[in-house]
Order: C-alpha cells, then sequence, then structure tokens
C-alpha cells in the first residue's frame, strides 16, 4: 500500500470531488461514423500515443487513487496491442493496493472475435454501443452498412466469456431511433444484458444538436412503463445511470441523464486523450499537456505534481442548455466518451 503520511492518497478537485475514475482514449480512428457523434466525413484526427505512454500515465494516476480505468476512443479495439495493453493495466494496482477495475467503451464490431482475449489479459466489463436493434436504423445511424450482425456476435461473446455485466450503450436522437426503445427493453429481457439510454449531448461534430433532438428521460421511462413498470434501483453516489429493472425481475434498464438531470456535483471522472492531454471535463474548453511534459523528461513525481494541481481546476458543471454554453474544444470521437 503507497501511504502518505499514514493516509491512502487520493486525487481530490477543489469541489471536494473524489477522482477515482480514468478514461484513456487509446485512439480516435473510429470505423463508425454515428450520426450523434461524427459527421460522414473522416475529419481531423489526433495522433495515438505508443502504449507504453498510456501505461506510465495510467500507473501514475493509479498511484494517486485512482481505481478504476475505462479505454475508449474513437475505437479502441482498432488499436493493435490493445489486449496486451489491458494485460499490463491488470498488473497495476491503486493505491489502496486493489487492482484496478478494468473497462472498454466499443462500438463492438470487432468484439466476437476479441472478447475472450480480453477477458483472459484482465479486462473486467465492457460497454457495447449499439443505437438500435433493428439492422436498418442501426445502419442509418452508424452509417455503416452491414455492422448490425457483427455487433450483436460482438455482445453475445462479451457475455459468454464473461466480461460481465455486459452493457449496451444508446444515444436517442428524435427522428433517428425513438422508436427503439421499447424494442430494446425486449432485447435486454432476451439477451440479457443492461441496456442504457443515453440523452444526446451537443458533443458532435456536425453540430447538429438542439434540446428538440434529446429524448429526454421522463419521456424514455413512460414509453417503457406503457410497455411493461419499472422498480427503480439502488444506485451508487457517483454512478452516471439512473437504473430500472422490470417487475418481474428480468431486464435491467439504465438512464443516462446529463442533459435534463446533470450529474457534475457527483463527478469522479477524468480523461485521457489518445495524444495524451488531460481533460477535466467533457464539456472542457482547455485541455492540459501530460505528454508534451513525458516528453521533455518530467520525473513521475512531477507528473503526478501536475496531475493533483490539473484536478483540483476540474470544473463545477457543464452549462449545456444555458445561454454561457461553449462548445467543447473537442468532439466526443476525440475526447473518449
Ligand atoms: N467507439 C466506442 C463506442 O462506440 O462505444 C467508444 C467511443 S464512443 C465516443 C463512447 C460513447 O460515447 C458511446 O457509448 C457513444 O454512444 C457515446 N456518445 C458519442 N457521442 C455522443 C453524444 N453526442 N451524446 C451522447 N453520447 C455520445
Amino acid at each position: 500500500m503507497r501511504e502518505d503520511q499514514g493516509l491512502v492518497l487520493t486525487l481530490t478537485d477543489k469541489f471536494g470531488r473524489a477522482i477515482t475514475d480514468l478514461r484513456i482514449a487509446v485512439t480516435d480512428h473510429c470505423n463508425y461514423r454515428c450520426v450523434y457523434c461524427r459527421t460522414g466525413n473522416e475529419g481531423p484526427l489526433y495522433a495515438d500515443l505508443p502504449f507504453s505512454d498510456y501505461l506510465r500515465m495510467a500507473r501514475i494516476f493509479a498511484g494517486l487513487g485512482i481505481k478504476k480505468i475505462r479505454l475508449t476512443g474513437g475505437e479502441p479495439l482498432l488499436r493493435r496491442g490493445v489486449v496486451d495493453f489491458v494485460r499490463q493495466l491488470s498488473i497495476l494496482r491503486s493505491s489502496d493496493g486493489q487492482p484496478l477495475d478494468l473497462a472498454m467503451t466499443s462500438n463492438g464490431h470487432l468484439l466476437a472475435e476479441l472478447a475472450a482475449p480480453l477477458k483472459q489479459a484482465g479486462l473486467d466489463r465492457i460497454t457495447v454501443s449499439m443505437d438500435a436493434v433493428d439492422p436498418d436504423r442501426f445502419s442509418r445511424i452508424t452509417r455503416v452498412a452491414r455492422g448490425f450482425d457483427s455487433v450483436l456476435a460482438g455482445i453475445r461473446a462479451a457475455k459468454r466469456v464473461g466480461l460481465a455485466p455486459v452493457k449496451v450503450n444508446c444515444v436517442l436522437m428524435r427522428g433517428f431511433n425513438e422508436d427503439q426503445i421499447v424494442p430494446f427493453g425486449r432485447f435486454a429481457r432476451a439477451e440479457g444484458v443492461v441496456v442504457r439510454f443515453i440523452e444526446f449531448m451537443p458533443l458532435e461534430e456536425g453540430r447538429v444538436w438542439s434540446p428538440d433532438v434529446v429524448v429526454k428521460l421522463e419521456e424514455i421511462l413512460g414509453r417503457m412503463m406503457e410497455f411493461r413498470p419499472l422498480v427503480e434501483i439502488p444506485r451508487a453516489r457517483s454512478e452516471t445511470a439512473r437504473r430500472y429493472v422490470f417487475d418481474d425481475g428480468i431486464g435491467e434498464i439504465g438512464i443516462i441523464a446529463p442533459v435534463s438531470h446533470p450529474f457534475c456535483g457527483q463527478c469522479s471522472r477524468i480523461r485521457i486523450t489518445s495524444d495524451g492531454k488531460i481533460r477535466t471535463c467533457l464539456f472542457s474548453v482547455w485541455e492540459h499537456d501530460l505528454h508534451e511534459l513525458m516528453r521533455r523528461g518530467a520525473s513521475d513525481e512531477q507528473l503526478a505534481d501536475f496531475i493533483r494541481t490539473v484536478v483540483i481546476s476540474k470544473e463545477a458543471r457543464h452549462h449545456i442548455g444555458e445561454p454561457d454554453f461553449l462548445p467543447a474544444s473537442r468532439t466526443m470521437v476525440h475526447i473518449g466518451g
């Protein structure tokens, strides 16, 4: 156990929030062009770092009290060597001596073959993005012609190998997939996965967000309740999703409602972009270049000091829908969700 004057190290911001959850975007390349995230074109790309650089960052963050690391992107499974990276992360310990909770968010397209190696390497859990259970609707949203079967196979493989609980994320956009709410309820029950609906946030490349396009928590709940009653289940304080189970105990639904019911006061997250910059909020308008410090030869202690200082400056909250809202300095595909 690493201790500082008898206390286990933790990262805390100026509002007293403990920062325990690190997300690392290991690339900002993606093989999907989801309408709520991308334009139909390739767009700008930032650099990817060698895994050894992300590993050093992860080790320092863990020593400062990070307990959970989620790999994201871009699409993390596009990165060769990601399985070995998971294996290296699985050896790290948080400042309390415990292993890290290792998770990944993926579009699932390449997951069917990688689920077993990822599990063997030490990945604990996976979240797969799937925005429709209807294959044609899925293609319209992802702009990929035949991805649905691959993603479904990926979800089933993840479940089979025990990357549990497998969560399926669905970003709802009015006019695209709000009619998928009840079909997703049936899907959660039939497949034994947790389906989580996410309110659309203004983080997309195409700047198509408007409040009218957001399908809000109350509407999602209302539609699902018409299908079958839901019972709310308790959740951890820092958990982003409100959780529900159907009244017969079969099928869990989550709703992540950052637009209509912000949870910034409980935020425990911090992010590293694929080019090694720290973002303290999805909606940050500036970043903190950790990789540049590493490149200039900073010691682990200097990097840890830098991280502590950056964490203190974490934003109080986002300003979605308010007159003073400033768009984030990067879009979601470059931040890592
Ligand atoms: N490629 C991976 C995937 O598709 O899951 C990981 C990266 S993706 C940016 C991470 C998550 O962000 C996904 O669950 C995606 O649905 C979500 N996301 C992307 N753009 C979003 C937006 N504008 N509003 C809400 N969620 C968004």
